[in-house]
């Protein structure tokens, strides 16, 4: 059937994919294949949204011949072939912004987790460990240790302000220094690694970031270093993090990301000096909302003839 404006190949939320429904003719295939004959099936449809869990491929966008933008949810945008969009003249919207504090209360949150052993303590509560063999060992502290941040950005940038309220000296490493950023610039990833007490990895997934953080960043971390990574688990060389565990030259890591996900590798599930989660720094519902509200403003944009309002530069 034609007339279709929308496909929508993946859910932006449960309300604003009703929202959507609700107010433009949208082709539903959350969660489907895609069909063999859609472009016969949604010739007219201007807006595909899609997020960056399924990503977008250029066949998928050639089979759709009025295509005029791609929205899609959530800020990394490693899985968009957002090149091939470019070429053929298709714009491509992400959902920046909206989410940069949640991401960075939990890049903190597994800070203070690792440092402090959280999950750990918790289970020596519930198991009863603490009744069989008393006092918890020793933790580190993590107000006034050094704070590097790898890719001072929104995320990186609101992770500064939070290190900051824990008086944390900031020194951070982009390709560029950053106008007006807090803290110092390293031109060298290795040499923040040295300073930083802490390393957390707030820089985009891809290839100009595969395995940025080797084993020789981790042994500049050294043995009472943290990482943190709330970026992608790409940027991380995952078997170089394993060693460095386990032979004790890095103190601990906090990890939201992974090379393979969704799972985490069995050396690092059997560790306690480190603390996962599955990949939900932005996983509340006041910012899954504003992601899947942002994500229908800029479909309806497009479609009402304007601009993407939060095109991906
Ligand atoms: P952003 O504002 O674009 O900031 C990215 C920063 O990384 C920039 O300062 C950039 O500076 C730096 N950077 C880029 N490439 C680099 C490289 N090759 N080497 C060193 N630094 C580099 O992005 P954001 O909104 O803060 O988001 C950052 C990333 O967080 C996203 O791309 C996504 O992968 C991740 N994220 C994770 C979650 C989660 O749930 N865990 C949620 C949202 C986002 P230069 O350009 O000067 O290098």
């Amino acid at each position: 059937m034609a007339g279709y404006d929308v496909v929508q190949i993946d859910t932006v939320g449960a309300a604003a994919d009703a929202a959507l429904a609700e107010r433009r003719k949208v082709l539903n295939l959350i969660g489907a294949p895609i069909p063999a004959d859609l472009t016969a099936l949604a010739p007219d449809a201007k807006v595909l949204v899609t997020t960056v869990r399924r990503g977008v491929t250029r066949e998928l966008m050639a089979a759709l011949p009025a295509l005029k933008a791609v929205c899609s949810w959530g800020v990394g945008f490693d899985t968009l072939d957002v090149g091939a969009a470019r070429e053929m003249g298709i714009g491509v919207s992400y959902t920046p912004g909206v989410l940069d504090d949640c991401v960075a209360d939990l890049a903190f949150a597994l800070l203070l987790g690792t440092a402090r052993r959280l999950a750990e303590a918790d289970r020596y509560v519930r198991s009863g460990s603490w009744c069989r063999s008393g006092a918890f060992p020793e933790t580190v502290k993590v107000s006034g240790k050094r704070l590097g941040i790898l890719g001072m950005g929104r995320i990186g940038e609101a992770i500064a302000r939070r290190g900051a309220g824990f008086d944390m000296p900031i020194g951070y490493h982009n390709r560029r220094p950053k106008a007006d950023a807090p803290g110092i610039y390293f031109d060298d990833l290795a040499g923040l690694a040295t300073w930083a007490d802490v390393l957390v990895v707030a820089c985009p997934g891809g290839p100009a970031t595969y395995r940025l953080v080797n084993a020789a960043v981790l042994e500049a971390l050294g043995p009472r270093g943290i990482l943190v990574n709330i970026a992608r688990g790409s940027v991380v060389d995952q078997a170089a993090l394993v060693a460095a565990l386990q032979a004790g030259t890095l103190g601990g890591a906090g990890l939201d990301v992974f090379e393979e996900e969704p799972s985490a590798p069995a050396a690092l599930v059997a560790m306690d000096q480190v603390v996962l989660t599955p990949h939900y720094g932005s996983c509340t519902q006041e910012t899954r909302r504003a992601m899947g509200d942002l994500v229908v403003a800029n479909a309806e944009a497009v479609l009402d003839g304007g601009a993407l309002l939060t095109p991906i530069p």
